[in-house]
């Protein structure tokens, strides 16, 4: 490539003066010139540097700041501190001569962003313990995870040029972990590309399909919407205030997982978009003016009681407030509308930040953010959770959608959606959990595993006799409350094992044994358990009678005990054993895609043609996975140094099992035409059938081995043709009656 560097120059300059114009409205006096500083800087030591895609390595920086201000709204700090946030870590710069110019805070933040650099780059435990790193950088400055969240998103915007394997990491990361981040914080615009981007990176078929699809739809979607909101618009112009209409499809990711869901094609999405009426309501008005929109718009059209959401009232935890209903227009479909101020529209696109700027009037939400970060900050604190451990449960909070509830005084709580009353226990106390037997939820006895709902009133029934057990863990779904019983089981668990550690030590001074390390060890492998503290647990139960521990000193091994490790083997390992390996395969595997051994993971159950990736197990070597699989982004995201890159060479006459839905009429002989096609027309070879008919509608579930994908294809395409056949698809999981 010619490289023209005054053109380049020229460049860099035109992109550093579009960010100080874009940050002129939030500077003070003195700020333009700390943005210069910190650009000066930034550009002398990326000086000779490029990234992946030859561009220079400056546009970096300034882009992550240009996503600061526009798509966080954070202001002069948060600007330099993006400008600098690679240097320390990739140039001679150190913390030191920032700290010579520029104040406390921007300190502190790089310090922060330097330090959760190589998030994920390393192994599996180190990775997740570097998240809970990054999340510990929250108690201190929140906007260090803002800025990395834009760190992030300009990175997945410049995915192209990475190669292959690397695309498949940092994309399940970001479906992960960052993505629901950016949910967490309210940052639904940045939660929405980086979701999108992950589709476009590791599924590019289905975006592309569905974003042609939403394409093609646009002009006769605006002619209905345009139709829709006519009459509505009427008369909420008699209110005489400002107000805008917008209508968005949903976002492709979004689209994709609900086909997938639901099994359903793009067509039959019903709500693939939404009308959106934002109001220009003064502060103290703004309730009332949306409650009055709502009453306009369900005067002309039909809601549907089900579906009423007032997040004005009771705003949802990241922040989010909007008044939601469906309803159903002229031509029989489902709309949803969602009515909000401009204040609201602005926090629910750019959360967090926006916050900020209405503090002095939403003192509620702050608190209910500020709660939010108090729970990380608690969980963080909790020492004995390993660091996986810890990942989860964070996932765990993300994810959430709450519940309200109420105590019997009135008092109001939050509860994850799904919660049962043993949840409700536990999050009032834990000595209430550890004893509850029921509760009445207004008024009527219901059991512990019962699931709450929004507005119901609990009173907690407890007993001094009971004692929580393993299925209790079953029957939560908080956070909380799982590891609280987790922590009363293992209590209960070390008590019985102290039990079984007198019993151990009585008996084998009977045989003349003492009890040390090495006793230990023999001790556990004759009883195949994996710790020390199983070991003496069984024993305290009983399970390892005395008469299995007399077996255990009569017993002499013949040959010794050989150690096993629970270590998965090294990439680099298998990639060099690979190399000396010849056979003839259809799989490639590895950086020099050569042929070795694997398995297909039968969660996905891939074929040729299917777009995959290697994963190295602990025990079962290489497993192939399809880059859609369900599980990839937990594997991906925590197991990084574990996956290996594999592709399908030529496409041989193997068979491989995989899972057809076929959907239909029910009628006389349907399933012989079906079975027909499949056997004697394509001579595929079918595993399984599983059908039933519900109302007149067939619903069979075939497993059967294929050559390939496109093997596949004309399958289904032929049994289409299938008279009363409606849909047929392929499935991911074999579920129980398969497995
Ligand atoms: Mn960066």
């Amino acid at each position: 490539m010619v490289i023209d560097e005054a053109v380049e120059k020229k460049e860099i300059i035109a992109r550093y003066r579009r960010l100080l114009r874009l940050a002129k409205p939030v500077l003070k006096e003195g700020d333009a010139k700390l943005i210069k500083r910190a650009f000066t800087i930034a550009m002398e030591a990326h000086k000779n540097m490029r990234r992946k895609s030859g561009e220079p390595y400056i546009f970096h920086p300034l882009s992550v700041a240009e996503i600061c201000i526009e798509e966080i709204g954070l202001g002069t700090t948060s600007i330099v501190a993006a400008l600098l946030h690679d240097v320390v870590e990739d140039t001679d710069i150190e913390l030191a001569d920032i700290e010579r110019i520029f104040d406390k805070k921007v300190v502190r933040i790089v310090d922060g962003l330097t330090k959760i650099r190589g998030v994920f780059e390393y192994g599996s435990s180190a990775q997740a313990e570097n998240f809970r790193k990054m999340l510990f950088t929250l108690s201190e400055d929140v906007r260090v995870i803002l800025i990395k969240l834009a760190d992030r998103l300009h990175n997945m915007r410049t995915l192209d040029s990475m190669p292959r394997n690397k695309q498949l990491r940092v994309s399940n990361e970001t479906i992960y972990l960052y993505a629901p981040l950016a949910h967490r914080l309210g940052l639904n615009a940045i939660k929405t590309e980086l979701e999108d981007l992950y589709l476009r990176f590791t599924d590019y078929n289905s975006y592309r399909n569905i974003a042609n699809k939403i394409d093609e739809t646009r002009t006769s979607r605006n002619r209905f919407i345009k139709h829709f909101v006519q009459p509505v618009k009427d008369e909420i112009d008699q209110l005489k205030i400002g107000y805008e209409i917008k209508s968005r499809p949903k976002s492709i990711y979004s689209i994709f997982m609900k086909m997938k869901k639901q099994n359903i094609p793009f067509e039959e999405v019903y709500d693939l978009f939404a009308v959106r009426i934002i109001l220009d309501a003064p502060l103290e008005h703004e309730k009332s003016f949306c409650w009055q929109v709502y009453s306009i718009v369900t005067d002309y059209y039909t809601p549907n009681p089900d579906r009423l959401r007032d997040w004005i009232s009771t705003p949802k935890g990241n922040g989010y407030e909007s008044l939601h209903t469906t309803v159903m227009a002229k031509n029989g479909q489902w709309v949803e509308v969602q009515i909000r101020t401009k204040r609201m529209d602005e926090i629910a696109e750019k959360g967090y930040a926006a916050h900020w700027k209405y503090k002095d009037n939403t003192s509620k939400y702050e608190s209910n953010l500020e709660k939010w970060l108090m729970r990380v900050r608690e969980t963080l604190e909790k020492q004995d959770m390993s660091a996986l451990e810890f990942v989860d449960d964070f996932r765990g909070n993300l994810f959430n959608e709450e519940v309200f509830v109420f105590t019997p005084k009135g008092e109001l709580k939050t509860i994850p959606n799904g919660a049962t009353a043993l949840d409700f226990a536990f999050e009032i106390h834990t000595d209430i959990g550890a004893k509850c037997i029921g509760a009445k939820v207004n008024q009527k006895l219901v059991p512990i595993n019962h699931v709450l709902k929004n507005g119901d009133q609990i009173e907690i029934l407890t007993s001094a006799k009971q004692k929580p057990n393993e299925d209790w863990l079953r029957f939560v779904s908080s956070p909380k409350a799982k590891s609280k019983i987790k922590d009363l089981l293992k209590e209960d668990r070390r008590k019985v094992a102290e039990e079984g550690k007198e019993i151990l030590i009585s008996k084998m001074r009977q045989f003349k044994i003492e009890v040390d390390g090495n006793v230990s060890e023999r001790l556990r492998d004759y009883f195949n358990v994996s710790s020390q503290l199983e070991l003496l647990f069984k024993i305290g139960k009983g399970i390892i009678t005395v008469n299995d521990l007399k077996r255990f000193v009569e017993y002499k091994p013949t040959t010794p005990v050989k150690k096993q490790t629970a270590e998965a083997p090294d990439v680099k390992d298998i990639e060099q054993k690979i190399k000396t390996k010849h056979e003839e395969d259809t799989l490639l595997i590895g950086e020099d895609m050569d042929v070795v051994d694997y398995k297909l993971a039968k969660c996905c159950s891939p074929i040729p043609g299917d777009d995959v990736f290697g994963f190295v197990t602990v025990s079962e070597g290489i497993k192939i996975h399809r880059t859609n699989c369900p599980n990839a982004p937990e594997l991906l995201a925590n197991h990084g140094n574990r996956v290996i890159k594999a592709k399908w060479t030529s496409q041989h006459e193997l068979s491989f099992l995989t899972g057809l839905r076929v959907i239909g009429t029910d009628r006389v002989g349907l399933i012989n035409d079906v079975s027909k096609v499949i056997s004697e027309e394509l001579k595929v070879n079918m595993s399984s059938l599983a059908f039933n008919t519900d109302h007149g509608i067939f619903n069979g579930e075939i497993m059967l081995y294929v050559n390939d994908t496109r093997h596949l294809e004309m399958l289904i395409s032929k049994l289409e043709k299938v008279e009363g056949v409606v849909q047929v698809s392929r499935f991911d999981k074999i579920t129980e009656k398969f497995a």
